[in-house]
């Protein structure tokens, strides 16, 4: 007689003949409820386990149909096959994968010429678990330096700030909180929508560890200038003596603009920008859990924040917030780097280009909205309803609206003091081909004539708002 709590399979002696008289969808769990905030006290067939956790997840969205997220919800069948092959290695254990390891090595150094790193064999390189961590790695790297330099001059260390826009991504805030960094916001503006440069001296000092550009703005997918930022810190450096460097955060647009706008000068070409990160999870086309960081030199890194590891007969040197994480992401990183090649990612990217561009353009004939970008940079686009256009709805309500046919389309408030201009984005993955963008525009037509004919206004509690950075 089995012993274990939630069973419906009294009269059965062993889990293999439980197995034949409990058939699925009346197991337990499956007709009865299973503890769901305590560990339950026996045990279930595996087969039951996976159909309560497949069950449960089926619930979530659909990927294909989201179009907040930037992270990959598609990769080829040969990438699965490979991620299942290899989702037990664990990347920090480079003793027992070396081979990995190598791979790693390979992949930053791959990413480093793309963007232009004038030494390859000086830089230095790793992946991370995304942009965040890396993000993080970038920051405390600036502010070890400025340190550095600070106590050689004798001078406090007490105070130091990050000069970066108020429309920067979340984790610049939890680097800002989490390593004490006090931020010098750059406010956008009408006139001022990215970081510029514009007055730009107002917020360095001799306190100030770096500046960040973006490529890619997270509210409506814009390249901050890069040139025209160090351009204006050459003028800060010769009025001044201070000279700041640049982080890039290129987390969306640093796998773009490599093949796609070649010609843009954002990266290490610029002498300013010492380090660069990006998000392997997003246009670089991995599966989630995967993002690099470069840095131009060696003098761009600190040495006091690389550990050294002989691992490898050789010196390995290793910088992360984690210790273990998975191997498998890294090995699709180059997977893709073999698959698709520099031609392959023009083309992948350059399709979501134009799918979003032509989904701009027909979202800005449709009479509502007003664009605040095109989509021309990396595949995303965001746009407003125009002033004075209707009192009855807002873009909350489109997005409910979308949501209720299966769309995920965010409405979000744009950063702090832009904070009550309401916008709407699209950002255009691998996947959104252009029979599902006709789609959409099909049903955002219905919806509209739908919001525009209603009796009476939308009621006003709740936004819906279903933002993902
Ligand atoms: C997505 C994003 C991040 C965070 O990246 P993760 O890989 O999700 O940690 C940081 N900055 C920008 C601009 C982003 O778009």
């Amino acid at each position: 007689m089995t012993t274990r709590k939630h069973t419906n399979a009294r009269h059965t002696t062993n889990i293999g003949e439980s197995l034949t008289v409990n058939p699925v969808f009346v197991r337990p769990g499956e007709t009865t409820e299973l503890p769901k905030f305590e560990i339950p006290d026996g045990m279930c067939l595996p087969e039951t386990a996976y159909q309560i956790v497949h069950d449960e997840a089926m619930l979530d969205g659909n990927a294909r149909l989201n179009l907040a997220t930037f992270v990959s919800t598609w990769m080829d069948k040969e990438a699965q096959d490979l991620y299942a092959e290899t989702y037990d290695k664990n990347m920090i254990d480079k003793d027992e994968y070396p081979q990995t390891a190598a791979i790693e090595d390979r992949c930053w150094k791959i990413i480093a010429n793309l963007w232009h790193v004038p030494d390859v064999n000086s830089a230095i390189g790793t992946s991370t678990i995304g942009s965040s961590e890396a993000a993080m790695l970038g920051g405390l790297a600036l502010k070890r330096h400025w340190q550095t330099r600070r106590r050689a001059e004798g001078k406090s260390i007490e105070k130091p700030n990050l000069v970066l826009s108020t429309a920067v991504q979340v984790c610049w805030e939890k680097f800002l909180n989490y390593f004490e960094v006090e931020p010098h916001w750059v406010p956008v503006s009408e006139d001022h929508i990215v970081l510029d440069g514009h007055e730009l001296e107002k917020y360095v000092d001799e306190n100030t560890i770096g500046v960040v550009a973006i490529m890619g703005v997270t509210y409506n997918g814009l390249y901050e200038p890069v040139k025209q930022i160090s351009e204006k810190l050459d003028e800060i450096q010769k009025n001044t003596g201070l000279d700041v460097k640049i982080h890039i955060d290129g987390a969306s647009g640093a796998m773009v603009a490599p093949f796609c706008q070649p010609d843009l000068e954002w990266d290490f070409r610029v002498p300013r920008v010492v380090s660069i990160n990006t998000s392997g999870h997003k246009y670089g086309l991995v599966f989630p859990g995967l993002g690099w960081i470069v840095w131009r030199d060696a003098e761009a890194l600190p040495e006091s924040m690389v550990f050294h590891c002989s691992y490898l007969g050789g010196d390995m040197p290793t910088l992360a917030l984690n210790f273990s994480r998975p191997g498998a992401q890294v090995l699709l990183q180059y997977y893709n780097f073999l698959r698709l090649g520099r031609e392959g990612y023009r083309l992948v990217q350059q399709a979501g280009i134009d799918v979003a561009m032509y989904l701009s353009s027909q979202i800005a004939e449709m009479g509502p909205f007003e664009l605040v970008s095109e989509g021309d940079t990396i595949p995303v686009f965001a746009w407003r309803l125009k002033k004075g256009y209707t009192d009855k709805w807002n873009l909350f309500d489109l997005s409910d609206r979308l949501r209720m046919k299966g769309w995920l389309v965010p409405a979000y408030p744009m950063a702090d003091n832009l904070g009550d201009q309401i916008l709407q984005r699209i950002v255009v993955r691998a996947g959104l081909s252009h029979d599902l963008a006709n789609a959409l525009l099909h049903d955002m037509d219905s919806e509209i004539a739908f919001l525009d004919n209603l009796e009476t206004p939308m009621p006003r509690e709740g936004t819906g708002s279903h933002f993902h950075h």
